[in-house]
């Protein structure tokens, strides 16, 4: 059997392996990459922090084994030791010039920013916003679904009711980093963090939102808000909806209370399919997500620029984890299914049905479940198993 029919018949379940595409990012949400005959991607490696060193290795394992069986594409990576070591030794988290360093690549594989003995807004800021800010990648995209074999909190929720995308305003907002602090230390001391929304940079996520939507089965858009409080900036996030909903008569949407969104993803988790909301909403609610998907370990994210002009950054949405740094038992999943959507950012759409496939073959076999998912295995053991069932050996099986 042959290249791509090997994964479609060899996975356990084929029918969610070809859902996983459906729940990712990909094909003609944005403009697809072009494939010449035998293509060399140049992916930037930043492993950044804690864990993050464990599991970005990782992923370019998986990449690297991906292109061993593959006649059309390879890699080229570059490592860029970023983080709070770099910080340490010449006081900022990535050098002055390092966004010119990564310019030209076709993607970027990160870890994580976070160090115990820097503050969390130096680590963020210095590396991960500056980065996704500086390449203005505005769509965070955030698949979440129960992947096969894994134990989910949820009670009445089968591994169908639960398959969204969370689409999270990645460039301004809460999160624009405008605000300031003045009389520090006096007790007249004040403090704003000013959330800047604008109607370009709402339009744009609201109409990347819809289109995603509109590409999956069931064209389901729930816009979160905060508009009864919020009655400014949020106001307008929802008349902006209300007009870009307009150019997709096809896409059903509903607006939820972000307060309220959390029960209905308990509650209700079915009745939720796309869902689009600010920085700082997303964020809170993609960590709730992931977690009823089974772990912080397993969920991927991809922080896109759509239109093209810089490399996207594809990442896993958990941090450095330092309770478990070194220890080699960090769940790489959430780094592979990254890989997933960093293949279907490049338009390597069968490629990335094969490492989806292989990750869902990993996580039904409970021998290959890490610490976080109840199990005993190392981040190396998935691996190879990972890299094994992509592998030219595993297609001769196959065959
Ligand atoms: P940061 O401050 O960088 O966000 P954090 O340690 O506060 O890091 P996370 O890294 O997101 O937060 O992790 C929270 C907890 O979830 C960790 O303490 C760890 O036990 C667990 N965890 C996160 N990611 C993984 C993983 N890939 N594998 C196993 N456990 C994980």
């Amino acid at each position: 059997m042959e290249g791509n029919d090997w994964n479609t018949g060899c996975a356990p379940d084929s029918a969610s392996a070809d859902r996983s595409l459906q729940t990712s990012v990909v094909q003609s949400r944005y403009p697809p990459a072009t494939n010449a005959r035998m293509k060399a991607y140049r992916i930037a490696t930043i492993p950044g922090d804690g864990i993050g060193k464990e599991v970005v290795p990782a992923g370019r394992e998986v990449l690297e084994a991906l292109a061993t069986t593959s006649s059309t594409f390879s890699f080229e990576f570059e490592n860029f030791d970023w983080g709070g070591d770099y910080f340490r030794k010449h006081g900022a988290m990535m050098p002055a010039d390092g966004l010119a360093a990564i310019r030209d690549r076709d993607a970027i594989l990160f870890g994580s920013a976070g160090d115990p003995h820097i503050p969390d807004h130096v680590t963020l800021w210095g590396l991960r916003l500056k980065i996704c800010q500086g390449f203005d990648q505005y769509a965070n995209v955030r698949p979440t679904r129960i992947l096969p074999g894994i134990e989910a909190p949820l009670k009445r929720c089968g591994p169908g009711d639960l398959d969204w995308v969370i689409v999270r305003e990645n460039s301004e907002g809460e999160y624009a980093g405008v605000g300031g602090r003045v009389h520090q230390g006096h007790p007249i001391e004040a403090a704003t963090d000013v959330s800047i929304m604008t109607r370009a940079g709402v339009e744009r996520i609201m109409r990347f939102a819809f289109r995603l939507a509109q590409s999956r089965p069931r064209k389901l858009l729930t816009v979160i808000t905060k508009s009864n409080a919020q009655r400014h900036a949020m106001v307008m996030w929802d008349e902006i909806a209300l007009q870009i909903a307009k150019e997709f008569p096809d896409v059903t949407w509903d607006k939820e209370l972000v307060d309220a969104s959390t029960a209905r993803m308990i509650n209700r988790p079915a009745s939720l399919d796309t869902i689009v909301a600010t920085n700082l909403h997303a964020d809170i609610l993609s960590d709730l997500a992931a977690a009823l998907a089974g772990s912080l370990g397993i969920a991927p994210t991809g922080n896109i620029d759509p239109e093209r002009r810089f490399p996207s950054m594809f990442e896993p949405i958990h941090g450095s984890a330092f309770d478990i740094m070194g220890k080699g038992v960090a769940n790489p999943i959430g780094t592979f299914w990254s890989v997933v959507l960093l293949l279907e950012h490049l338009g390597e759409l069968d490629a990335a049905k094969r490492v989806m496939g292989a990750i869902e073959q990993a996580t039904a076999n409970p021998a290959l479940h890490t610490r976080d998912l109840g199990g005993n295995a190392t981040t190396a053991e998935v691996t190879k198993a990972v890299c094994e069932l992509l592998g030219p050996s595993a297609r001769r099986k196959a065959a």
